[in-house]
C-alpha cells in the first residue's frame, strides 16, 4: 500500500490520518515549514488538506511529485479570481463579481454590482477572513490595500446557505452526500444540518453543477461547493478541492465520511454512494474552553484539535447522530447548557430545522 502524504498539519490532516487505519493506508500530515524532507516514492500519493501553501523546501517537494493529485487545478481554484472566472466558463451560476484592480473606484464597482459590495481577497481567506464590504451609503472607498488584491462581489440576498460534497475517482464515477444546511456567523461556520427533507428536490440539480466542475477539472478525492439557496436557485459561493468543515457530519452520520471517502479516491480504491443514517448536526467548537462535560453528551462524539484557545478560532467539533430526531433534540439540548450564552442563536437555529 502506497503511503498517502498530507500537506498541511492542521485538523483535517489529522482526521484524513484517523480515517485512514481501516485502509491500512499510511497517512503522513507534513507541516509546510517542517524542515525534514520526507522520503516519497513514486507510488506514493500527495494530498493536501488546505487551500494555500507557502513557497518551502517541504511544500515544492510535495508539489514536485508524480503523486501529487490534482495538480493543475489547486492553483485555480486557490486564487478567487481563477475559480470565478473557471465558475463563468463552465456557465455555473455564481455572485456577480469583478476584479478591483490597481485603479478600480468604489462608484463602478457599486454601478455594477449594487450599493453593498463584498470585496474578497483573491488569495489566502477563511473563516470570514480577508473581506471588506463596500457600503454605497457610507460613502466607502476601495481601501488601497485592496487594490490590485481583491475581487467584489454582488451581496446575494440568501435564504440560507447549502453545501455539496462529493467525490470523484480517476475513472470518472461521482458519489455525493445530501446538501448539507450551513450557518455562519461572522464568516464562520457555526452548524450544519444533514440530511435534511425539505432541501432534498435541490439534490438533482446541486449534483449536476458540482459534477460538471470535478469533470471539467479531470478532479479525483472529495470537493466541496458552498451554495447560497436563492429561492429554488442554487449560486456557487466558493469551492474547496478537499475535505471541509461542512462534510464533518459524515464522520457519524455516513458508512463511510468524507475523510475516507477522500482517502479511497486518491488512493485507488472503490468509492461508493455513501449510506446516510439518521439525523445528523455538528456544532463547531469556535473560541471557547475546553469542557470534558461535552464528552457525557448522549448520540454525540467530539473532536477537539489541541490548538490554543483564541477568540473566533475553530478548536473542535461535535456531530450528533441519531435514528430519531427526538434523541438528537435532546442531545441538543444537554449541549446547550455546556456552551456560552452566544451559542444560544445557534442552537435556536438548529431546533427549527429539527421540528
Ligand atoms: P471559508 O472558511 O468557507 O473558506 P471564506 O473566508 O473563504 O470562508 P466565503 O465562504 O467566501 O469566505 O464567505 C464567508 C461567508 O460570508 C459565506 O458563507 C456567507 O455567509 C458570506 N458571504 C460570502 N459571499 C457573500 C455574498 N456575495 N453575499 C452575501 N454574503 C456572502
Ligand atoms: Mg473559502
Ligand atoms: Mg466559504
Amino acid at each position: 500500500m502506497p503511503t498517502v502524504w498530507v500537506l498541511g498539519a492542521g485538523q483535517l490532516g489529522a482526521m484524513l490520518k484517523q480515517a485512514a487505519y481501516p485502509l491500512a493506508l499510511d497517512v503522513v500530515p507534513i507541516e509546510p515549514d517542517s524542515e525534514h524532507l520526507p522520503d516519497i516514492a513514486d507510488h506514493d500519493i500527495v494530498t493536501v488538506e488546505r487551500e494555500q501553501w507557502p513557497d518551502t523546501a517541504v511544500t515544492r517537494h510535495l508539489s514536485s511529485q508524480v503523486g501529487f493529485m490534482n495538480a493543475d487545478i489547486f492553483g485555480k481554484i486557490a486564487d478567487r479570481f481563477h475559480q470565478k472566472t473557471m465558475l463563468d466558463t463552465l456557465g455555473i451560476n455564481t455572485a456577480p463579481w469583478r476584479s478591483v484592480e490597481l485603479d478600480t473606484k468604489a462608484e463602478a464597482l457599486h454601478a455594477e454590482l449594487g450599493p453593498d459590495v463584498l470585496l474578497k481577497r483573491r488569495e489566502g481567506g477563511y473563516d470570514g477572513k480577508g473581506q471588506y464590504w463596500l457600503y454605497e451609503d457610507q460613502g466607502d472607498e476601495v481601501p488601497s490595500d485592496w487594490q490590485g488584491t481583491g475581487i467584489a462581489e454582488k451581496k446575494i440576498p440568501f435564504n440560507e446557505e447549502l453545501s455539496l460534497v462529493g467525490a470523484r475517482d480517476k475513472d470518472g464515477n461521482k458519489v455525493f452526500y445530501p446538501l448539507t444546511l450551513n450557518l455562519h456567523s461572522n464568516g464562520i461556520l457555526m452548524a450544519s444540518v444533514a440530511p435534511l427533507a425539505r432541501v432534498a428536490h435541490l439534490q438533482p440539480m446541486a449534483e449536476s453543477m458540482l459534477s460538471k466542475i470535478m469533470d471539467s477539472a479531470n478532479y479525483i478525492g472529495v470537493m466541496a461547493m458552498e451554495c447560497f439557496r436563492v429561492g429554488e436557485q442554487l449560486i456557487v459561493n466558493e469551492l474547496a478541492p478537499r475535505v471541509h468543515n461542512s462534510g464533518h457530519w459524515t464522520q457519524a452520520g455516513a458508512c463511510v465520511s468524507q475523510f475516507e471517502m477522500h482517502l479511497r479516491a486518491v488512493s485507488g480504491l472503490p468509492i461508493k454512494a455513501p449510506e446516510v443514517r439518521g439525523q445528523s448536526v455538528m456544532i463547531n467548537l469556535i473560541g471557547v474552553e475546553r469542557e470534558l462535560s461535552w464528552m457525557e453528551v448522549p448520540s454525540s462524539q467530539s473532536y477537539w484539535y489541541g490548538k490554543d484557545v483564541r477568540p473566533g478560532r475553530k478548536l473542535g467539533h461535535i456531530n450528533i447522530n441519531h435514528p430519531q430526531k427526538k434523541a438528537v433534540q435532546l442531545a441538543l439540548s444537554t449541549l446547550r447548557k455546556q456552551l456560552p450564552d452566544n451559542y444560544n442563536d445557534v442552537f435556536d437555529w438548529v431546533d427549527k430545522e429539527l421540528k
